[in-house]
């Protein structure tokens, strides 16, 4: 972990781009709140769950307004460089410096037919178009993603998007510990430095829980899915058990020397105000 302990800690909060009026008049209030915490940066997803460019873009400009140091997510899969290069440089008309560059999932049933194949070309495409005007964030998979061939092949392929010109990464979420500590140890022998910042994505509900990490391929330890099954339609004790778990993954991501942690917030206030006050965490 020392390659990860030289970086100052920065926390940041994800938000998703609604698709009602009442999610974004929720979204706006989530983001209030959350915004009293103080972030270094929050991020707005693209594409995740069926939400569209316009989606985004609006959010982000949400953010902006607030004055939030805000991250547009893009994907490229299924995208061209045109597109791609209108998007940043709307992004740059709008004052944005950081950006999270992303292959993405082509939709099911729909054929693969953009400019790019991988987020390390995405990545080449921003440096090569941009230069250093954004500060460029991407993947990591401490439990590997799910359409590797091999663990070795995807660290490869994380180190290619480094090699790219990434400036950090953000963890896909997991509750093991070791997952991320040895994908540390595995990077720093390839001579990786960059921030690796956990994503922590709070326990408050199984179903949704079971479901996302079926798709991203995270596993949720059998303890833990015992425990919480236990609780049946008890949600508040499921919350209260999930939200120490979270708060417990957290603390001793910290301690272990994590350069800070990315909350996935699903436009929630309460699982990620609960988790950094339990952490005592302070404005950034
Ligand atoms: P890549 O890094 O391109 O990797 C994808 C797969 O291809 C991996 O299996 C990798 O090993 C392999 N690979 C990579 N490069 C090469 C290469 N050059 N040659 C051969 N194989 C290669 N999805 C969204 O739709 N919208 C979002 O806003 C969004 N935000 C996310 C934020 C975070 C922090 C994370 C962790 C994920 C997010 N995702 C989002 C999900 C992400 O789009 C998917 O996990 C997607 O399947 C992979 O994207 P990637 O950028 O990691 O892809």
């Amino acid at each position: 972990m020392e390659s990860q302990k030289l970086h100052a800690k920065q926390f940041s909060f994800e938000f998703f781009p609604p698709k009602t009026k009442e999610g974004a008049a929720k979204l706006h209030a989530t983001r209030d709140e959350l915004a009293k915490l103080g972030p270094k940066y929050v991020s707005v997803t693209f594409g995740a769950g069926g939400s569209t460019q316009e989606g985004t873009v609006e959010t982000v400009r949400a953010m902006l307004a607030a004055g939030l140091d805000t991250a547009p997510h893009l994907s490229c899969i299924g995208s061209t460089q045109e597109a791609i290069l209108d998007l940043l440089n709307t992004y740059i008309e709008l004052g944005v410096k950081r950006i999270v560059a992303l292959r993405g999932d082509m939709p099911s049933g729909m054929r693969e037919t953009g400019t790019f194949h991988y987020a390390n070309e995405l990545v080449e495409f921003i440096r090569a178009e941009t230069g250093d005007h954004f500060h460029i964030e991407v993947a990591a998979y401490p439990e590997f993603h799910p359409q590797a061939p091999s663990a070795e092949a995807d660290l490869d392929n994380f180190v290619r998007k480094v090699t790219a010109g990434a400036d950090a990464a953000i963890t896909q979420y997991f509750y093991n510990i070791d997952a991320y500590l040895r994908f540390i140890e595995e990077c720093e022998k390839r001579g990786i430095d960059i921030p690796i910042v956990p994503g922590i994505m709070p326990i408050t509900n199984i179903k949704q829980l079971a479901r996302f990490s079926a798709m991203c391929g995270a596993e949720i330890p059998r303890w833990l899915l015992w425990r919480l099954e236990a609780y049946g339609d008890d949600m508040r004790s499921l919350r209260a058990f999930g939200l120490d778990v979270t708060t417990e993954l957290s603390k001793r991501l910290l301690e272990a020397g994590a350069p800070g942690l990315h909350f996935y917030t699903m436009n929630q206030v309460e699982p990620t105000r609960i988790i950094w006050t339990n952490l005592g965490l302070k404005k950034q």
